[in-house]
C-alpha cells in the first residue's frame, strides 16, 4: 500500500486492457494501482470471449459489404447482427459514424492500423507469456476464417491481401486445403466455398491469462483495489487530474496518482462524459458457449472464424468456446438464451460431434465498440488522463500491444 506518495499511475479497470497496461508500467519501474468495481480480474468483457488473437480478422466490421448485409439483416432476431433502436443519440451518433467508416478508403485506413497494432501487440503478447510463465489453453496453429459462397470469399481478397502486404502472413485456401488443417470438417465440407487462413493466429483464454498476469503483478508490488468503484475523478486547480475518489463497502476514499489511465471498456465513455471528454463509444452486446468436449472426439483443434453468422471457434483445451454476434441495444447485459441456443445450432450443422451441448454454458457481454474498431489510445484533454479503450471486437488481439503503447507514452510525457 502506497499511504504518502501519489502512485506514478492509476489504471481503472481490471480487463485485459487494464492489466497488460499496469503489467508494462510496473515493468518501466512505475508504482502502480488497479482500480476495479468487480473482486477480480477480467469478469466483464474479458471473461469468456472468443479466445482468438486474430490479425486476419482485422477488417472492421465498418466495411463497403456491410451497409448491404445490415439491411439484410435489419431488424431479424437470430441475424448476425442485431439492431434495437432506442432514444439514445449516443447510439445514433455511432450508427452515422459506423456508415462513414463503410467507405472502402475509411476502412482501409482502419484495417491498416488495427493490423500494425495486432502484429505489435502479437509480440508483446508472446513476450509476457514467456517472461510470466503464463498457463491459459494456448494455442499456435493459425486460424481459418471459412466462407459458404464463392462470392463472398471472392469479396474478401482485397481484405487478405492488404493483411498480407502489411506483415500478417494470410492465404486465400480451397476446400481441400482446409481440411487438410483442419480434417474435422469432413463431413461437411461441402458446404464450404473456401477460407482465408493466417498461419501464424493465435487463441487462448484470455480469463484465465488476465488472472495470472494480475496475480504477477500482484506479487511484485502493483496494489490492486477490488471491490472497489471509482467514482469521479478529482481536479486539480490547473488543468490536470490528482486523484481518483472511489466507494467501498469501507466508503468513499481517495487515491491519488500522477497520472490516469482509463481502460473501463464499456463504461469509459459514461464515465468520462462529465469531465468533457466525449468518446464515439458505444456498446455491441456478443454472446459465448463453451461447450465441454466430455467423451466427443469432434471438435475442431484449430481456431476457426464463421464469418457468415460472424461466430469465432476456439479450443481452449477442455471446452470448445464459439462466441460472436453481435447487437446494438445499449448497456443492458440480460442474457437472451434464444440467441445462444442459435449459437449451438449453428455448431451442430458443421461440428455435430463437438462436444457435449447439454452441458453448455451461456455468457453474455458488451463490447467497448467504437465505429471504426480502432481504439482509443493515447492523451486526453487533461495532460495526465490516458485512454486505452474501445477495442470492440478485437480486446485480447490489441491488449498487449495497447498497453505497451500507451505506457511508453506516458513515460515520455512530464510529471514522472
Ligand atoms: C462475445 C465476444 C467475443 C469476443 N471475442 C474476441 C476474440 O476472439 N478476440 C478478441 O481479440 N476480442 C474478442 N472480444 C472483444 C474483447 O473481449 C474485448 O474487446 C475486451 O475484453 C475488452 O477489454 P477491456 O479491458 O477494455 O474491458 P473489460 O474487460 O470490460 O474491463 C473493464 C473493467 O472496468 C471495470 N469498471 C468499469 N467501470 C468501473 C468503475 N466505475 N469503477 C471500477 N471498475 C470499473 C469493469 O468491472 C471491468 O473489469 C470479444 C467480445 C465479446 C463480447
Amino acid at each position: 500500500m502506497n499511504d504518502s506518495q501519489p502512485y506514478d499511475l492509476i489504471v481503472l479497470g481490471a480487463g485485459v486492457v487494464g492489466i497488460t497496461t499496469a503489467y508494462w508500467a510496473m515493468r518501466a519501474g512505475l508504482s502502480v494501482a488497479v482500480i476495479d468495481r468487480h473482486p477480480h480480474a477480467a469478469l466483464q468483457t474479458s471473461f469468456a470471449n472468443g479466445g482468438q488473437i486474430s490479425i486476419g480478422y482485422a477488417e472492421p466490421w465498418a466495411n463497403p459489404r456491410m451497409p448491404a448485409k445490415i439491411f439484410k439483416w435489419l431488424f431479424s432476431k437470430d441475424s448476425p447482427l442485431v439492431f434495437r433502436p432506442r432514444l439514445d443519440w449516443q447510439q445514433w451518433r455511432w450508427i452515422a459514424g459506423f456508415l462513414s467508416q463503410c467507405r472502402a478508403s475509411a476502412s482501409e485506413r482502419n484495417l491498416i492500423r488495427i493490423v500494425e497494432l495486432a502484429l505489435h501487440s502479437r509480440r508483446k503478447l508472446r513476450e509476457i507469456r514467456e517472461l510470466e510463465h503464463i498457463d491459459h489453453a494456448h494455442r499456435q496453429l493459425g486460424i481459418i476464417r471459412f466462407y459458404r459462397s464463392q462470392r463472398e470469399l471472392d469479396s474478401v481478397r482485397r481484405a487478405a491481401d492488404l493483411i498480407q502486404n502489411h506483415g500478417c502472413p494470410c492465404e486465400v485456401i480451397g476446400v481441400e486445403r482446409i481440411l487438410e488443417i483442419e480434417p474435422t470438417f469432413h463431413n461437411h465440407a461441402h458446404q464450404l466455398a473456401g477460407g482465408v487462413y493466417t498461419p501464424q493466429d493465435e487463441s487462448g483464454d484470455t480469463h484465465r491469462f488476465t488472472q495470472q498476469l494480475a496475480a504477477n503483478c500482484s506479487q511484485r508490488g502493483v496494489d490492486f483495489f477490488y471491490n472497489t468503484r471509482a467514482t469521479a475523478l478529482l481536479q486539480t486547480a490547473s488543468d490536470g487530474i490528482r486523484a481518483v475518489e472511489t466507494r467501498s463497502t469501507d466508503g468513499y476514499d481517495e487515491i491519488e496518482a500522477r497520472h490516469i489511465a482509463i481502460c473501463l471498456g464499456v463504461d469509459s465513455a459514461p464515465f468520462l462524459r462529465p469531465y468533457g471528454i466525449d468518446l464515439n463509444l458505444y456498446p455491441v452486446k456478443g454472446y459465448s458457449v463453451s461447450i465441454p468436449f466430455g467423451n466427443s472426439g469432434g471438435s475442431p483443434t484449430v481456431a476457426l472464424i464463421d464469418d457468415g453468422y460472424k461466430l469465432v471457434y476456439s479450443n481452449l483445451g477442455d471446452h470448445l468456446r464459439v462466441a460472436g454476434t453481435g447487437e446494438l441495444g445499449g448497456y443492458r447485459r440480460d442474457l437472451d438464451r434464444h440467441r445462444c441456443r442459435g449459437i449451438i445450432e449453428r455448431v451442430k450443422e458443421i461440428f455435430p460431434d463437438a462436444g457435449d451441448f447439454h452441458h453448455s454454458r451461456f455468457w453474455t457481454d458488451l463490447r467497448p465498440a467504437t465505429p471504426s474498431n480502432v481504439p482509443y489510445l493515447g492523451g486526453s484533454r487533461y495532460p495526465n488522463l490516458w485512454l486505452n479503450t474501445g477495442h470492440g471486437t478485437l480486446g485480447w488481439t490489441l491488449s498487449a500491444g495497447s498497453g505497451d503503447r500507451l505506457v511508453s507514452r506516458i513515460l515520455k510525457s512530464p510529471g514522472l
